[in-house]
């Protein structure tokens, strides 16, 4: 799980610039009928035809957004496409494309850029996307990774932030709140190990939380469901700041309010199992924890029924007015205002 300083390293100069790209990203290949061109040229060339072509960018710097003492370089590859392709899916589009930037420094070897890149790969594969370019260059301190994904949607079924209305039912998929409890388990091991470093952690009773913070997924199974029950939401975002920002974000931008109860909130046996050994309250930990990854999406009344009995799709609350605010209704039926606290502030704790 640590780093191992004594790994074979092949030098970046040996190869140059140009053999590094084409060594990275030689067994790409091309999967969707929209690429028309990918790496090896100037620029890709992609043909969307009618439709509609959602793009979004997510920058990830060492040491601010990871920690490569725990992150093995393969999971950060594949961690970095998903979390873009997880933007993708929350304008409710099909994700099809990727471009992935890299600064490096010398710090890192061939080897672990061909780790990172097997990350990418795999992510590609399973997600089904096309990297289509990228650019690399050379960096004073650490490692900055880019990745732009690109996707497409009809116009009409695109669902942005601002959509909700006042009764829409809040909805939410999977679970909440299981990452950044893998985080601390992480973070955790990690000092154990500066002190003792034979001491090898079992982490057995963590293993949901640790995958949920290591390998995420995006949910695109998600978009396919929405399809297939036919159910547009009004509203939808991915959860990667804590699930009360996302919300916030949603009231804020489609001027409602809303009340969220406590009690509905889903949550893994493992992360009530770790609260309850780290002595945190679970509610606060889904609030506020994020890198979830799943999408918060507002339904409409009267589609209540298409998605009742599905178990990937938990109602916890509804939307109000404006003028009613946003609220916590507890398990003792309080009412407390909701609060944008993402996972940086709860780390200051
Ligand atoms: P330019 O000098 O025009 O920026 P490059 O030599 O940087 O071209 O890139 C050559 C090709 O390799 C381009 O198709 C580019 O998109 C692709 N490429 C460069 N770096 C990466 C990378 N890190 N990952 C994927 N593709 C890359
Ligand atoms: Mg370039």
């Amino acid at each position: 799980m640590i780093e191992d300083k004594n790994e074979k390293k092949t030098t970046l100069s040996e190869l140059g610039e140009f053999g590094l790209i084409e060594h990275l990203t030689a067994n790409f290949s091309i999967k969707n009928k929209t690429t028309i061109l990918g790496i090896g040229d100037d620029a890709a060339i992609l043909d969307f035809k009618d439709k509609a072509v959602v793009v979004s960018t997510d920058l990830l710097v060492e040491g601010v957004h990871f920690d490569l003492s725990y992150m093995p370089l393969k999971h950060l590859g594949y961690k970095a496409v998903v979390v873009n392709l997880s933007d993708i899916y929350a304008m409710n589009a099909c994700a099809t494309q990727v471009t992935v930037s890299i600064a490096v420094s010398n710090r890192f070897g061939l080897e672990a850029l061909e780790a990172l890149y097997d990350g990418i790969r795999t992510a590609a594969s399973i997600y089904e996307i096309d990297v289509v370019g990228g650019d690399t260059t050379s960096s004073q301190s650490g490692l900055t990774i880019s990745v732009t994904a690109i996707g497409e949607v009809n116009a009409s079924d695109a669902v942005k932030r601002s959509g909700a209305k006042p009764n829409d039912l809040l909805v939410v998929t999977g679970d909440i709140g299981a990452a950044y409890l893998g985080f601390q388990v992480l973070e955790r091991e990690k000092e154990v190990f500066k002190v003792n470093p034979n001491n090898q952690p079992d982490l057995d009773a963590y293993t949901y939380i640790i995958e949920r913070q290591l390998k995420p997924e995006a949910r695109k199974d998600i978009v396919q469901l929405l399809q297939d029950l036919e159910v547009k939401p009004t509203s939808m975002i991915d959860i990667s700041d804590g699930l009360s920002s996302e919300i916030i974000h949603l009231c804020k931008q489609s001027n409602v309010g809303c009340d969220l109860y406590e009690e509905k909130i889903p949550l893994d046996p493992q992360v009530i199992s770790t609260c309850e050994e780290f002595n945190l309250d679970s509610t606060t930990i889904a609030l506020s924890g994020g890198e979830d990854y799943e999408l918060l999406m507002t339904i409409s009344q009267e589609d209540y029924p298409k998605i009742k009995a599905n178990p990937n799709l938990t109602v916890i609350g509804y939307m109000t007015d404006a003028r009613s605010g946003m609220h916590l209704v507890t398990r003792g039926d309080e009412k407390i205002p909701l609060k944008a606290q993402g996972w940086n502030s709860l780390n200051k704790d």
